[in-house]
């Protein structure tokens, strides 16, 4: 049997709860196989059943300390937890990332946790392509709450950060953070700020600037005001306040139509990337000496301009 006509099965496992099952489709979708198309339609009519919340922040900031004490929350109140952690900087593969993840582990044997770290291994477009697939992958497997945990130092991380329906930045004191945070365009896309480590000196200095940045944001009527809240992870203090902002912006997404407004968004963004992908693919290249190839050597050689090359291009496709 073709691993192809195995998808079907597999989905039908995953939905299960078979954790290898979902191993396998994450795999897949890593490794941009040829399945792909395959696993999205089986996994079509669960679009859209979780919550994901993206984390993001600078490294040692208390990333994977909060996420496992988030998972911690999210099982008690009885959820079923996703969690991708997404490392755009890093050349390993996932199980690299995951080796060092050992914070996580007390998760590992809990059947309604599921923990993977994502690499971009084969996939065109990399992480930012790969990511909303996974996502994908695991609300099909009936999480309710996917965390993605990503590094925020650049724009791949804001892109993968716009996934969530909700986005924690997680900033510590006297890392200069609330201003990196601004450069990084990261402000923008934070409907959380967590102030972690707010057991050392200057974390209420951080608590106020943050405050300080939101009060000369203009706001209309009825939008959100980010929140922001301090939290020690390593003590678990200040995760319940972290849990009850992530309701409590599902609530204002869900009645302000915001929730589908994102959703469309987000799948504007996913087919666009997946249609260009296609066309890139059918247009040839210089290298294979086909379609944009040939065109190519005609306009280099002045005999056809870029527009009219152009236009051919598009119409022999
Ligand atoms: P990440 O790189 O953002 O995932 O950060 P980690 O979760 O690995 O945390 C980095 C370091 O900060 C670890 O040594 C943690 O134990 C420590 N840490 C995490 N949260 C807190 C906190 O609230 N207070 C203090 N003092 N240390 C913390």
């Amino acid at each position: 049997m073709s691993r192809g006509r195995d998808v079907p099965t597999l989905v039908a496992r995953a939905r299960e709860g078979d954790a290898r099952s979902v191993a396998r489709l994450i795999s897949l979708v890593e490794d941009g196989a040829p399945e792909l198309p395959a696993v999205a339609a089986a996994l079509a009519p669960y679009a859209g059943t979780a919550q994901v919340v993206g984390l993001t922040g600078s490294p040692g900031v208390g990333k994977s300390t909060t996420t496992n004490e988030l998972v911690r929350a999210l099982r008690k109140a009885g959820h079923r937890v996703g969690v991708l952690a997404v490392d755009p900087s890093s050349p390993f593969t996932g199980g690299a990332i995951l080796g060092d993840r050992i914070r996580m582990q007390e998760h590992t044997t809990d059947p309604e946790v599921y923990i993977r770290s994502m690499s971009s291994r084969g996939q065109l477009g990399g992480l930012a392509a790969a990511t909303p697939q996974a996502v994908r992958v695991l609300e099909g497997a009936g999480c309710d709450v996917i965390v993605v945990e990503t590094v925020g130092v650049g724009q791949a991380e804001v892109e993968i950060a716009s996934l969530a329906d909700t986005t924690l930045v997680l900033l510590a004191p006297g890392m200069g953070d609330a201003i990196q945070a601004v450069k990084a365009g990261i402000l923008e896309i934070a409907d959380v700020f967590v102030v972690n480590k707010a057991d050392r000196p200057g974390a209420d200095a951080t608590y106020r600037d943050i405050q300080g940045m939101l009060a000369l944001g203009e706001r209309g009527p009825g939008e959100w005001r980010p929140q922001v809240v301090r939290a020690v992870a390593v003590r678990n203090e200040g995760i319940d306040d972290v849990v009850a902002a992530i309701e409590k912006h599902r609530g204002w997404l869900t009645k302000t139509g915001e929730l589908r407004k994102r959703h469309e968004r987000r799948a504007a963004v996913e087919v666009e990337a997946i249609a260009l992908g296609t066309l890139r693919a059918r247009m040839g290249s210089v290298r294979d000496g086909t379609g944009l190839g040939t065109l190519a050597a005609k306009v280099a050689a002045g005999e056809l301009d870029p527009y009219a090359a152009a236009d051919e291009l598009l119409k022999s496709l």
